[in-house]
């Protein structure tokens, strides 16, 4: 799962060719949501690691007191955690201060692990310009290290550029431009060790460098799944964001298993209501409808996180908001 933090819908459908040459040969689906409220990173973090909107998580702004270093509660590596799944992160220190309940120490949790996530791998940066490029090398690293279920990435890029330039700047541009370029040199790599990608925003970007409300340009953000073998004859794909296959250890049996229940879930998936969802999105995107063999997507943020956990397999908690096919 790739979080471009700040990455407007219309920006990655105008910068992202190689995204687009997936798509374009029926080996994605591009859809687009519409962010919850309020359009700010930190409560749209939680909400897409735990499908409940800020009202309801209680997480509602960015840095304040009481803010800084709280916990969210419920989340998706819980759910992992508890079927012995691994994860693996590399990611804004804000997502450690929301896993651990802990104010975020450079000299101390660079690469910390937070308790009862599951989490084996991870690399935090704290600096918003910490280069792209150094944090897919970064997950990566953590990728081929721990074989993980899941491998969550958060590029700063888009939103950087947004906040110094606008989000209609040529440097906003070139933000998504140089993402799509780094996931031209890393999913090649995903796709062969069996990993797929989903890949979204947490909100958009207005041309007056903020976020917050409820512009178009600030909630509208891209919701793109490349499943590793979209290409393959009769593939139905279906492993959301990442899961690893053929991992040799006792975690990694693990995950065969997972497999096993994401192959189902993508076959029961596929109806007219799939066919439906791919239409949908071709509305949007002004694209060729990818083919029906493929589980409908989520139509609203808060049901991110239960469809990742159905793809991998696993039956999402009540607590998260359910995805409806
Ligand atoms: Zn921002």
């Amino acid at each position: 799962m790739l979080l471009a933090d700040g990455l407007r819908a219309d920006t990655a459908r105008d910068y992202m060719g190689y995204l687009h040459a997936l798509h374009d040969a029926g080996r994605a689906q591009w859809a687009e949501l519409r962010c919850e409220m309020p359009s700010l990173s930190r409560p749209l973090y939680a909400t897409l690691l735990n499908g409940e909107p800020p009202l309801a998580h209680g997480i509602l702004g960015n840095g304040h007191a009481g803010q800084v270093g709280q916990a969210l509660p419920r989340h998706l590596f819980q759910v992992l955690q508890a079927q012995g799944l691994r994860s693996a992160v590399a990611a804004y220190h804000w997502f450690y201060e929301l896993l651990s309940g802990e104010v975020f120490d450079p000299t101390r949790h660079r690469d910390a692990l937070p308790a009862g996530t599951g989490i084996v791998g991870a690399r935090w940066y704290w600096e918003d310009d910490y280069p792209d490029s150094h944090l897919l090398a970064d997950a990566e690293s953590l990728r081929s290290t721990h074989a993980p279920s899941l491998l969550f990435v958060h590029p700063m890029g888009p939103d950087l550029a947004g906040h110094v330039h606008g989000g209609e700047s040529t440097a906003y541009a070139m933000s998504a431009r140089k993402l799509d370029m780094l996931l031209a040199q890393y999913l090649p790599r995903w796709h062969a060790a069996g990993y797929d990608l989903l890949l979204t925003s947490d909100h958009g970007m207005n041309a007056d460098r903020m976020h917050g409300g409820p512009l178009s340009v600030e909630r509208e953000v891209p919701l793109i799944w490349v499943p590793h073998d979209a290409g393959a004859a009769g593939g139905v794909g279906g492993v959301a964001a990442a899961s690893a296959a053929g991992a040799s250890d006792a975690a990694g049996d693990a995950d065969a298993d997972g497999a096993a229940g994401i192959a189902d879930t993508a076959a029961t998936a596929v109806d007219g209501r799939g066919a439906e969802a791919a239409s949908r999105a071709d509305d949007k995107s002004h694209r060729a409808a990818p083919p029906a063999l493929r589980p409908p997507l989520p139509k609203r943020q808060t049901e991110i996180a239960a469809w990742v956990l159905m793809q991998l397999g696993l039956t999402p908690p009540d607590s998260m908001k359910a995805f409806r096919a």
